[in-house]
């Protein structure tokens, strides 16, 4: 156990020197902050002993639990080789063996591996080569984007550019290239005022009109395939994302897919443009990508775009971009051992009960109250809040619905973050069907005390 004295103290580091991500700083310094000591599995416990389920997969990037035995061996066994060496110029074992891998279990075509290190930065090279694919086959005018609303793909200026959630963006505004937001399918809130069981998948009609009027200057659309994360994990209706692939292609515009949540099983396959045999061009992945132990990312592009970047020194048609970090021999070295847990483990042969039980229990919700819609895509799970049912009212910001569930489940021993007012249900992979219970039976509860309060 830790000393009272070092307990205090690190309490009070955290608040004088640490500025926490999306954090309201005044809030949080009014609060006991929650310092995590060491993790096990699907746990994480505290610096007073305190355990929790770690419900978030710390920042929905955990596969395998923490503290995983072939990981850390993998991590420790490539530690007494070298730590970090640059890709610019040399290459290194583990980033060649991955970028094997990751050809393999692509879907075909995507044979390109172009390292980086976070989410943001995959999407970032991401746009660049899509932006250069044009220009070096001699289209100038293909300068524009076309994203969805409610997207997220990032923080740096480049990816809020594309990013469609207003909260996080608006601020950014001024400094913007040109994109096109088209209306997501958020089929709760249906922008036309549709049924999903009759609506044709209207939205399409609209994107498609979108990518009509500028093809001529889009490079590229991109979005998260089957569900929008950060964006209030909105679920696409099915044939959305092959209705996209199959408008890009009429249009020739390329598409990217922001596997950066989605893939790694999350959504019970691979990844999630497999439940629509949709092969973009280029697909970004990152946070499961190594089980969620170190930063890592990958941007996956085709062969096509790749080739358009060859010529001779003098053609400047290098693809000029590149990070320190680009193809840490540790993080590739964790994600290779992470992959043969997927082929080791059946982990996403194993998923479909977790799957099926997750969507059985999902619907004990729908008697709550306050609860406005749930959505589901394979281990992922979301629980609307509202204000009033029947008017699907949302609940005033101010309220911090979201944050009181996520506190009241915190003191049950359940670790979650919400979107607002909506509840994630985000956990490691390798949850049992009894944790699962434990878990839903802690949000619903916390649900219950806290909107009939
Ligand atoms: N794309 C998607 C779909 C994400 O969910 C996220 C992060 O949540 C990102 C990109 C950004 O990743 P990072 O936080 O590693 O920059």
């Amino acid at each position: 156990m830790l000393d009272e004295n070092y307990k205090k103290q690190l309490e009070t580091w955290d608040k004088a020197y640490l500025w926490h991500p999306f954090t309201q700083m005044q809030d949080y310094i009014k609060e006991t902050p929650l310092i995590i000591k060491e993790g096990n599995g699907i746990y994480l416990k505290d610096i007073n002993g305190k355990e929790y389920i770690d419900g978030v997969s710390s920042m929905w990037c955990n596969i395998h639990g923490h503290r995983n035995k072939e990981i850390d061996d993998a991590i420790k066994k490539q530690l007494d080789k070298v730590a970090h060496t640059t890709l610019l110029g040399p290459s290194n074992i583990p980033a060649i063996e991955l970028a094997r891998k990751i050809a393999e279990i692509m879907p075909q075509g995507l044979n390109k591996i172009f390292y980086s290190d976070n989410g943001s930065t995959a999407n970032e090279v991401a746009l660049k080569m899509a932006f250069q694919y044009w220009r070096h086959k001699g289209v100038k005018n293909k300068t524009q984007f076309v994203a969805l609303q409610y997207g997220y793909h990032g923080d740096t200026i480049g990816t809020m550019n594309i990013g469609g959630i207003e909260l996080f963006c608006n601020a950014f505004r001024p400094l913007y290239f040109k994109t096109h937001l088209a209306p997501a399918p958020y089929c709760y809130r249906c922008p036309f005022g549709k049924d999903k069981n009759s609506c044709m998948l209207r939205c399409l009609e609209t994107l498609e009109t979108i990518l009509k009027e500028n093809a001529e200057h889009v490079a590229a659309m991109i979005m998260e395939p089957l569900i929008q994360a950060a964006g209030g994990m909105i679920t696409h209706p099915e044939g959305y994302l092959g209705g996209v692939q199959s408008l890009c292609k009429k249009y020739n515009i390329l598409l990217i897919l922001d596997e950066v949540l989605t893939g790694f099983g999350r959504t019970g396959k691979m990844f999630a443009c497999l439940h629509e045999n949709v092969i973009p061009d280029i697909i970004t992945i990152s946070k499961g990508i190594n089980g969620g132990y170190m930063p890592l990312a990958v941007t996956v592009a085709k062969d096509e775009i790749y080739n358009t970047f060859l010529g001779e020194y003098s053609s400047f048609k290098t693809f000029f971009h590149g990070h320190t970090y680009t193809g840490n021999p540790l993080g590739c070295a964790a994600a290779l051992a992470s992959i043969q847990l997927f082929e080791k483990n059946l982990i996403i042969e194993n998923l479909k009960p977790k799957i099926s039980h997750l969507h059985e229990r999902l619907k004990t919700f729908e008697s709550l109250e306050h609860v406005g819609d749930i959505r589901q895509c394979g281990l992922i799970a979301a629980i609307e809040l509202v204000k009033d049912k029947t008017t699907k009212e949302a609940y005033p910001f101010e309220e911090r619905i979201g944050i009181r569930v996520c506190f009241e489940a915190r003191k049950h021993g359940l670790l979650i973050r919400p979107l607002g007012h909506i509840i994630v249900i985000m956990p490691p992979l390798i949850i049992k069907n009894e944790e699962l219970d434990r878990m839903l039976d802690i949000i619903y509860n916390s649900i219950k005390t806290v909107t009939n309060k």
